[in-house]
């Protein structure tokens, strides 16, 4: 590849490649992490992320495969930045990440949720995703992760983890 030989949208396509290391069905794209990619003078590409919250070890994760990916491409240079502002919230999670979470045994963020302590409270109720019950509790506010709290269903008597809204 000729150098600066690139469209967004071509590379936009390569990095659905790159997925959360944390939930693997979901791209960065998915999540909301990618922000933008802007051509270097040099032909190179720059792209900037927003991490999903602050100190996420998988950040590291991603800015690593982004840079492995896009050399691999044949692009001469890539910079990954860190945009911190506007913050990232859970509201960026595409459609589509929804359903994945779902599907991957994850009750996808409640929408709506302006008010993010009430999601602390279990105020709102967090569908089980294995049968959709809305009977479920809070046992934990640390899931497999940080991002995630751990629930379970009190009509099929799964746990299960909530991605929930924090940074
Ligand atoms: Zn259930």
């Amino acid at each position: 590849m000729l150098s600066g030989n690139w469209n967004p949208e071509e590379v936009k396509g390569w990095l659905q490649a790159v997925k959360d290391p944390e939930i693997p069905v979901l791209t960065i794209q998915d999540l909301g992490v990618l922000r933008s990619i802007e051509a270097l003078s040099d032909g190179g590409i720059r792209v900037t992320i927003t991490p999903t919250y602050s100190g996420c070890p998988a950040m590291n994760t991603i800015s690593a495969d982004i840079r492995r990916l896009l050399l691999s491409k044949g692009i001469p240079t890539v910079e990954v930045i860190e945009s911190l502002s506007p913050a990232w919230t859970t509201d960026w999670l595409s459609a589509e990440a929804h359903e994945k979470l779902e599907a991957f045994g994850i009750a996808p963020p409640q929408s709506g949720s302006a008010d993010k302590t009430a999601l602390f409270s279990a105020a709102v109720p967090v569908p089980c995703p294995h049968c959709k019950s809305k009977k479920t509790e809070l046992v934990s506010q640390f899931g497999s992760t940080a991002c995630k709290a751990l629930y379970r269903c009190r009509s099929c008597s799964e746990p299960f983890d909530y991605f929930k809204c924090l940074r």
